[in-house]
């Protein structure tokens, strides 16, 4: 027997309150989920609609009492049954129960207070206005009353708002002037969009030779019923991929379907929001995380009546509820912050193509320095590449220079500014040019490293550095790959030297060192502590932009797509740090943040140099960011995770199992793995279970387990038996927590 569980109010806010229903044999091809059906309903049995969330086995309540559904609603693929079939497909790959996927892909309707916007218009006739004013005319107590209807004869009606704040009429005026029959208020409820609306410019750039050549690929795939669906877009930084977007996103308008633009949160700035708002007028909506819950429902209910046809926004603009949607648009795809670090831990780029093939819409994903998995992808013919290899009207790329700091430090320079950087900087500031300088902390925190090669302590078995742990007073080091460890050595295996220790620079000590070297100079820092508050880092990158300061010191979140004109120089203080983090994307990463921070140089008139300061220059992230060879380094990393057995060429996935009660996780977690390592599947790998580098969380207990596979379905069949597994045993189910990451990134 198999049923159904169904949702009657998909809006409602308890989209947990799940109803089961038998499916019956004539119906048992037809049921899935997002499918329409009707039920019986309470006690009249009347007939009402509902949505099929899921379909299963298992009964969950006394089966004699349970109903039959009617029959299905045919034909109606309403937008909630494309919805709800991507949350069905995100719970199937990613693990998750169907509650929390459909609360990540379903816009939550909370009864909101609607903004209302009154307005004010004329009640008494024009002729007895036009006598009360002559009545008025003379009476100096009176004048804001004359003005206001002054205003009134010749308008139809003003906004509340423009007559308090603009035209200094005060609300007593207004209330007075209504008591006596010659006023009315009218009210709206408005949409609160966060821009107000710039319009339509009809001035456009000409397109280069590669930018109209990838536009009109990509069209021709998209008017072709069996063309390629997912385009990725290999542009240089500057290369002007934005324009590219933009035409196609005119094509598919014209054939009125819809369109999501996928920007990394932090890149959602003024600046380049305003490039798709002068285009396309109040076409254009968006959604960022710093908007009220009751915001993005309105922004989401207006894409869902039509009112708009582009949604900008982050992430989680992918579940826009656009019924004809034509066009997703990711860019700075290999942006880390497209993978949800919430349970379920979909990933937005294989979820925008799962969704586009509903409505058999397009996908093209853009970046200056693609991640190997769309790449690859690309390399064998699942998308289709475009490349851009030059800078829109043939701007040069920047110079990069690449300094050693231990030489540096053999020469007798101690500061954390090579000298070669110092004499840039003093250069551009002496032309009142601008200077960024970018400060690799990622992951710098778990690892040890030794001051005087540079070299971290690295794991021998899985080339991965050692994270650190204390326990018990003991200074450990320990991989969390393969639960290799070691006890923290007093010298430096490489070469000998005591100077070991968990270093980083942090932007704090950068801007003051600057600022002392050079006090003529006004310096902007922008890192978490700096843009905490609403619109924080807006203002930063906002005043840089003005130049109200020669030089901004930053994360990586200054190097995401912003477009300064005046900079000239990027210095990258210590390019090594995002190297040693202790997972295998650690190359990929350390060498698209120093592409992507080269490419901020030299995008105005006069052209740009970086510094990239680095105690590895050998290593090949290094050296192919320093030439901004993206091929030669995709050729040598790609190698390298075919020879380890790491995505893109395998499929890995994490299981973490988590509980308040140690014995239990470390048994349960090794039960579980010999299980899976039990199943005897062919090609299959499973590491571990092993302690997690972060091995406790709030007294919760943290193993994991890593499985890889070149097909991505043999990790898909793991999870549903360990699901079934856990399910079982009720000590398990109890007191064990099991999640799973289908692209591993950060560290368990
Ligand atoms: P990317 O995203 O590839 O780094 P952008 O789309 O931001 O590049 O374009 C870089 C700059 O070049 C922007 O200021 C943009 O307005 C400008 N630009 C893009 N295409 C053209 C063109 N065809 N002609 C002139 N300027 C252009
Ligand atoms: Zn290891
Ligand atoms: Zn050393």
């Amino acid at each position: 027997m198999r049923y159904a569980n169904v949702i009657v109010d998909i809006t409602h806010e308890k989209l947990d309150k799940t109803f089961q229903y038998i499916i019956p044999d004539e119906l048992k091809d037809s049921v899935y989920p997002g499918v329409q059906a009707e039920v019986p309903f309470g006690r009249g049995n009347r007939s009402i609609k509902c949505y099929v969330v899921e379909v299963t086995d298992t009964a969950e309540y006394d089966m004699s009492k349970m109903k039959k559904i009617i029959r299905i609603v045919p034909d109606s693929i309403p937008i909630e049954s494309q919805l709800i079939a991507v949350a069905a497909w995100i719970k199937e790959n990613y693990g998750s129960t169907m509650n929390r996927a459909l609360k990540t892909v379903i816009p939550v309707h909370r009864t909101i207070k609607e903004k209302r916007q009154e307005y004010v218009r004329l009640k008494a006739s024009i002729s007895e206005t036009k006598s009360l004013m002559e009545k008025y005319h003379h009476d100096k107590r009176m004048s804001a009353r004359v003005r206001l209807l002054e205003e009134l004869v010749s308008k139809e009606e003003i906004s509340m708002e423009l007559l308090t704040k603009k035209m200094g009429i005060s609300k007593n005026v207004i209330k007075s002037l209504k008591e006596s029959g010659i006023i009315d208020i009218r009210y709206d409820t408005i949409y609160r969009t966060p821009f107000g609306n710039p319009g339509t410019e009809s001035e456009r750039n000409i397109l280069s030779d590669e930018q109209r050549e990838t536009v009109s690929s990509i069209v021709t795939e998209m008017d072709s019923p069996s063309g390629i669906r997912t385009h990725l877009i290999f542009g240089v930084t500057g290369s002007g991929k934005t324009e590219v977007y933009m035409e196609c996103i005119e094509h598919v308008l014209s054939k009125g379907r819809q369109v999501i633009v996928l920007i990394p949160e932090i890149a959602l700035t003024y600046q380049n929001v305003t490039r798709f708002y002068k285009r396309f007028g109040d076409k254009v909506s968006i959604i960022n995380s710093r908007m009220s819950q009751g915001e993005r429902y309105d922004q989401f209910r207006m894409a869902k009546e039509g009112k708009v046809q582009i949604m900008i926004g982050p992430r989680s603009a992918l579940f826009t509820p656009f019924s004809d949607l034509g066009l997703i648009i990711i860019d700075e795809e290999h942006e880390p912050a497209y993978k949800s670090e919430t349970v379920p831990k979909y990933h937005a780029r294989e979820t925008a193509i799962m969704r586009a093939g509903l409505t058999d819409a397009t996908v093209i994903l853009g970046s200056a320095t693609p991640s190997t998995e769309a790449f690859y992808k690309a390399e064998n013919g699942e998308y289709m590449l475009h490349r851009m290899d030059n800078r829109v009207k043939n701007k040069p790329m920047p110079k990069v220079n690449v300094v050693d700091l231990r030489q540096e430090l053999k020469e007798g320079n101690k500061s954390i500014f090579s000298r070669k950087l110092m004499e840039l900087i003093k250069d551009r500031i002496s032309k009142s040019q601008q200077v960024i300088l970018f400060v690799n902390r990622r992951g710098y925190a778990g690892f040890v490293s030794c001051r005087s090669c540079g070299k971290p302590l690295r794991c021998p078995h899985c080339d991965v550095s050692l994270t650190y742990h204390k326990r018990a007073g003991r200074e450990i080091m320990s991989c969390h790959y393969c639960g290799y460890q070691i006890e923290k050595p007093k010298l430096c295996p490489v070469c000998g030297s005591k100077y070991m220790g968990k270093f980083g620079i942090g932007t704090e000590s950068v801007e003051e060192k600057i600022s002392e070297l050079f006090p003529e100079a006004k310096v902007l820092r922008m890192d978490m502590d700096t843009t905490s508050g609403k619109d924080g880092h807006e203002k930063i990158l906002s005043s840089f932009a003005n130049h109200d300061a020669d030089i901004l010191v930053g994360t990586q979140m200054i190097v995401k797509g912003h477009d300064f004109p005046k900079v000239t120089l990027v210095g990258v203080i210590a390019a090594d740090l995002s190297l040693y983090a202790s997972d295998y994307r650690a190359t990929e990463r350390t060498f698209q943040l120093l592409t992507q921070a080269a490419g901020r140089a030299g995008r105005g008139e006069e052209s740009g140099e970086v510094v990239i300061q680095t105690y590895s220059p050998e290593e090949y992230s290094i050296v192919e960011a320093a030439n901004q060879d993206y091929d030669a380094f995709y050729r040598k990393e790609i190698s390298y995770r075919n020879l380890m057995r790491y995505p893109p060429v395998y499929n890995m996935a994490a299981i973490l199992i988590t509980s308040d009660n140690e014995k239990l996780c470390c048994e349960g977690a090794q039960d579980i793995a010999q299980r899976i390592k039990k199943s005897h599947i062919d090609g299959l790998t499973v590491i571990g279970a092993s302690e997690a580098s972060v091995s406790k969380i709030n007294d919760i207990y943290r193993y994991v387990i890593y499985i890889k596979h070149n097909d991505y379905n043999a990790l898909v069949h793991i999870k549903n038996g360990v699901e079934l597994y856990i399910d079982k045993k009720v000590i398990y189910k109890k007191r064990l927590t099991v999640q799973f990451d289908f692209t591993p990134m950060d560290n368990y």
